[in-house]
């Protein structure tokens, strides 16, 4: 068997059919400035394009490129962890798809690493090419995740990093149903290293970030790791208490005191629709938690694969016809 990889880099791939050949030559090149001894995973995380065909295509011709294909859409975290549970490497990088993080850095992260970081962090000094919406949210998001923490979670930077083989691992034995890669590696704790970069365009075609997939990532991020929105809720349940008691004494005040009928339409409308919404909001808020609280007690796999040219791994439900890991066979 040949020698275990220096670096894996991992590639969460959905529906990228345009950006492969790039990224694959860009990638190599800057990989053979580091070491010789690397590979490139992969992950195709259900793509209905023609992305698993070009990435078969790769794997054939280059023996570094490792490929793992999802039975279907599971989510850029959960590509990203079945590249962490399968990679072999000292190092691994975790880098996108569509070239947004541009493989040129990961030299500079490699060189930044050795010097005695368990992760660096690439982060965004600008972002070419997205909506003000999506900046807007996500400097938002950042901020409001770093205030619900106890730990210290680096601002403004996605996935893109490298880390040893120490975080690999941790990673790998977290029992964590909800997966948030980048705020599990700041849970850790480890010293953090950065490199700044400036983020480019996407390369080709457009995002698969949906905004519905943002805001449960955004809402795994939160859930899994604080419980400040429920205290939000018994805070809120205490002054909403102490305005329907001013309320009440005004109603009693207004009948027995001033002996006035009012008509009470207005009043009646505007505290109900307070009232009811907040009691929903709370609702929605602790269902947002019981929903988590399920996936945790139900265990279910994170993903399923369907193929793969990997066999030592730790991949989960592996069940693939020409080579047959089983799930215990790491
Ligand atoms: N991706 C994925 N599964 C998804 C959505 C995205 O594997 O369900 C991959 C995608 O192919 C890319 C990376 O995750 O490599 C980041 O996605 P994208 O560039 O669309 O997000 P954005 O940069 O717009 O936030
Ligand atoms: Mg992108």
């Amino acid at each position: 068997m040949s020698q275990l990889p220096e670096i894996s880099v991992i590639v969460p791939v959905f529906n990228e059919e345009q950006n492969l050949n790039t990224l694959y030559q860009r990638l190599s090149a800057s990989l053979k400035a580091c070491t010789n001894a690397y590979e490139i995973l992969l992950v195709d995380d259900g793509s209905i394009d023609r992305s698993l065909h070009y990435i078969k295509q790769l794997s054939n011709r280059d023996a570094s490129v490792k490929y793992i294909s999802f039975s279907r859409n599971f989510g850029h975290q959960k590509a990203v962890l079945a590249g962490l549970n399968a990679c072999r490497g000292n190092y691994a990088v975790i880098i996108d798809a569509d070239l947004q993080d541009p493989p040129e850095i990961i030299p500079e992260l490699y060189t930044k690493i050795k010097t005695g970081y368990r992760v660096v962090v690439a982060k965004r000094n600008k972002r070419s090419g997205e909506t003000w919406i999506k900046k807007i949210t996500a400097k938002l998001f950042y901020r409001l995740f770093d205030n619900m923490i106890d730990f210290k979670i680096p601002l403004d930077t996605g996935d893109f990093r490298i880390m040893d083989r120490k975080i690999i691992n941790e990673i790998n034995d977290m029992n964590n149903r909800n997966i948030f890669i980048r705020g599990q590696i700041a849970w850790l704790g480890y010293d953090t290293g950065f490199v700044s970069y400036d983020r480019d365009k996407r390369h080709q075609g457009n995002t698969k970030y949906s905004l519905s997939k943002m805001i449960q990532l955004a809402l795994d991020g939160i859930i899994s790791f604080s419980a400040k929105p429920l205290v939000l809720i018994t805070r809120l349940g205490f002054f909403m208490f102490f305005i329907s008691i001013c309320i009440v004494i005004y109603a009693l005040a207004v009948h027995f005191i001033w002996q006035k009928t009012i008509t009470g339409w207005t009043s009646i409308i505007i505290v109900v629709s307070i009232f009811s919404s907040i009691q929903l909001l709370s609702l929605g808020i602790i269902g947002e938690y019981l929903a988590r609280i399920k996936n945790q007690v139900q265990q279910q796999a994170h993903y399923v694969v369907q193929e793969s040219n990997i066999i030592h791994s730790r991949l989960e439900s592996h069940d693939l016809q020409s080579s047959k890991p089983t799930k215990n066979q790491y």
